[in-house]
């Protein structure tokens, strides 16, 4: 406390002032802007619509767009306080490149000649694929789209994958596998209009708040939860059932058992659209609700009132999000769910389909346009006609376009610590904190010839450890679109410059392609993101995910708009995939997919009684790299905790806000306060995954699911023991943020601070 203050002179007379606003009426006289710049929020895929207000050229508020079709006005903590993100005291603001043992400034030419020149010698001596790039879900589909191009083309790699591997590969393995193309068929629409909610391993509540809002507008429906935990979803439940981890795919077979045996099935639409009924009736068969109940922990009863719920609804909906895909299982668990969709006829109607909810605020972004996982346009990588058309929109040999996808997230890192990738790019992600497995992740970097990060925010725990770092703009700083959960395209605009020499993604892509020599050939005459819509609107049309009939104008005007919307769509309107029973692959059916049951792959023992499940609670988003700098949200959730069941703390001789280590065979995660309470059943503990001082994945484990290489980060085996007194440092008792850069600098690299 300043002097003043303590003589009570500094009475914050200008922080506590408060004006009248002529939008939003009586508020502090700080937040009242000169001018509102509409925008989409920069977190989650839910994808609401919100003003940021901006007074000499500094955003100093944030409200909801009370016309977005999302959101109509109403924000959750994050997107009403997004705004101090862009003033944050962590932002990178200049080019940094490691000289020595420090991270000296240097300018752009420096910085990307530097990069350009260490990735061309590795690539000469090891081979293209030598360089591997992972990228986020949290740009705007231009950049996607440029980043794609850039990294296949010019960088000549397919060693390029996103953090969406972490967090939506799953859903989009699943959706591949039973309708012949990505893309979630339902609309947010249908949580008003559905009859039966199913919601599985989603806890909207802490991840999708604003999906809440749908519910409320719709209190005749009956909303069933599966999950472990007894979350803040779970609360709101009609019917809640409190499964044991990992045993999802017993219940929906179980379900499919019963609607077969009831005859709740559309044998009309399983005939006219599907194939493989009688397989899959086969497979289901010994899942008896007796047999199901032995693995999931449900009664009897509680499963057949649910696959009667289901049964007997009109439209019913079924939505699940990262509790079915972080699973060695989850491709296969969201087959499953499609099974039932299909069995029962209950895809993209009016209230009912399969509905992955996504993570990320662009996720839908790169999986659409990104080069990643799919072609541009979710075109196949092992399709010779896919190929030749994209060749010929590009005016280049199909030769070009590789025949397969590159390595997955996971197989690059593995790749670096075999050595078989020696330079890696890392954009607008933090994988220190939030790869699996952290001594793995740790040993990959280690390494590197060259290792590149490219963020909005430094120091964070990854670009302390990196050679060169290139300071981006972010959210608020730049324009584009995202596309949200439900396929809908919304604008995105730049309300203030960005900080320092920071420079929006998209043109550090386009200066990386002048220095490669590749910009006249694959970006010819771009200068702007709308360059690249144009050209996406182009590589799109005719695909499930036309984009060929948007414009920016259209889209400032809806405030976003569902694809597919092609050229001659002549109306604005909720749009789902597969109403007319047609699907994406070959023969134009949907697969019905045998899908079997099995535990998940490391099951408590004696040393590690307890199965450990991760999430995120609603103050926070991923790493905390942006939200630990929000005031409010960090004093709402400034540390980690576990949860724990008050049977196990008793048998412990634990009790509430003790200290606790988590221990697994991988590592600890040390001096957590402790949450005794009944939303974890006993034999399971919870930890959220945000707080890099608690980094959950110091204990996490590297098991990937085989089809979508999405990790298991669910369920591993932990102990929990009381945590010894911290340790002194130099007198001092150590902060939490001392033990994070002590235990992420393994490179002991000293960063020079970037100011
Ligand atoms: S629900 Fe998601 S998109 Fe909406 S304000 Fe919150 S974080 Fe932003």
């Amino acid at each position: 406390m300043n002097l003043k203050r303590q003589l009570g002179l500094d009475i914050l007379r200008e922080e506590y002032a408060y004006s009248v606003d002529p939008v939003v009426g009586y508020t502090s006289s700080q937040k009242i802007p000169d001018r509102w710049v509409s925008t989409t929020c920069g977190y989650c895929s839910v994808g609401c619509g919100l003003f940021i207000g901006v007074k000499d050229q500094r955003a100093v508020s944030v409200r909801g767009n009370p016309s977005h079709p999302v959101n109509a006005g109403k924000l959750c903590p994050k997107g009403l306080s997004e705004h101090y993100t862009l003033q944050a005291s962590n932002r990178a603001r200049f080019p940094l490149l490691r000289k020595g043992r420090k991270l000296v400034r240097v300018d752009w030419s420096e910085a990307l000649s530097t990069m350009v020149e260490r990735f061309h010698a590795v690539q000469r001596r090891y081979g293209s694929d030598a360089l591997g790039v992972i990228s986020t879900g949290q740009l705007v589909t231009e950049e996607f789209y440029t980043l794609g191009k850039l990294v296949q083309l010019g960088l000549a790699t397919k060693n390029y994958d996103g953090n969406t591997t972490l967090c939506m590969a799953s859903a989009v393995s699943g959706y591949k596998r039973s309708f012949g193309s990505d893309g979630p068929p339902g609309a947010y629409e249908d949580l008003a209009k559905a009859d039966v909610i199913f919601l599985l391993g989603a806890n909207i509540a802490d991840n999708h708040p604003i999906l809440c809002q749908w519910l409320d507008a719709n209190p005749a429906r009956t909303l069933i939860v599966a999950d472990p935990r007894v979350t803040k979803t779970a609360m709101m439940a009609d019917l809640f059932l409190s499964l044991k981890p990992r045993s999802d795919i017993a219940l929906l077979n179980a379900i499919i058992e019963v609607l077969i045996q009831r005859d709740l099935v559309d044998r009309a639409y399983i005939d006219a659209h599907t194939t493989g009924f009688a397989q899959l009736a086969e497979s289901v068969h010994k899942y008896s609700p007796e047999f199901a109940s032995g693995i999931t922990g449900l009664s009897v009863s509680q499963i057949y009132r649910a696959a009667l719920a289901y049964g007997h609804a009109q439209a019913p909906l079924i939505a699940w999000t990262m509790g079915i895909n972080h699973s060695t299982k989850g491709a296969e668990t969201v087959n499953a769910i499609n099974n039932l969709a299909l069995i029962t006829g209950k895809v993209g109607k009016p209230g009912a389909s399969p509905f992955s909810i996504t993570g990320q605020c662009n996720a839908m972004g790169t999986r659409e346009a990104g080069f990643t996982s799919s072609l541009p346009g979710y075109r196949k990588f092992e399709s010779a006609a896919d190929r030749e058309e994209l060749a010929s929109l590009w005016g280049i040999k199909p030769q070009r376009i590789p025949e397969s996808r590159g390595l997955a997230y996971p197989d690059i890192v593995e790749a670096c610590i075999a050595k078989k990738i020696r330079a890696l790019w890392v954009i607008a992600t933090n994988p220190v904190v939030s790869f699996p497995n952290f001594a793995v992740l740790q040993q990959s970097l280690e390494g590197l010839d060259f290792f590149v990060v490219q963020d909005g925010f430094h120091p964070t725990p990854t670009s302390e450890l990196a050679d060169l770092v290139l300071p981006a703009a972010i959210w608020g700083e730049k324009e584009g679109t995202y596309t949200n959960s439900e396929r809908r395209v919304s604008k995105v605009n730049a309300a203030i410059p960005p900080p320092g020499e920071a420079r929006p993604d998209f043109d550090i892509f386009l200066e990386l392609a002048k220095k490669l020599g590749c910009y006249g050939e694959l970006f010819p005459g771009w200068t702007q993101p709308q360059d690249a819509f144009e050209e996406w609107k182009r590589v799109s049309a005719g695909r499930l995910c036309d984009y060929s009939g948007l414009d920016y104008q259209l889209l400032e005007c809806h405030g976003g708009i569902q694809w597919p919307f092609p050229k001659d769509a002549f109306e604005v309107k909720t749009t789902r995939l597969y109403s007319d029973g047609k699907f994406q692959t070959d023969d134009g059916k949907g697969r019905l997919l045998p899908v079997e049951w099995e535990p998940f792959p490391e099951q408590p023992n004696t040393d590690f009684p307890f199965v450990l499940n991760t999430g995120r609670t609603v103050e926070h988003w991923h790493t905390r790299t942006k939200t630990e700098k929000v005031p409010i949200l960090e004093h709402l959730s400034p540390n980690a905790w576990l949860e724990m069941n008050p049977r196990d703390a008793l048998a412990l001789k634990l009790k509430a806000h003790d200290r606790v280590d988590i221990i697994s065979s991988r590592g600890r995660v040390s001096s957590v306060e402790l949450r005794v309470t009944e939303i974890v059943a006993p034999g399971q503990v919870f930890i959220p995954f945000h707080y890099a001082e608690a980094n959950a994945n110091r204990v996490t484990q590297s098991a990937f699911d085989p089809i979508s290489r999405e990790p298991n980060y669910k369920q591993c085996a932990v102990r929990v023991e009381k945590s010894q007194p911290a340790p002194q440092f130099f007198g001092v008792r150590g902060s939490p943020k001392t033990f994070r850069r002590l235990s992420v600098n393994c490179k002991a690299k000293v960063h020079q601070e970037n100011k």
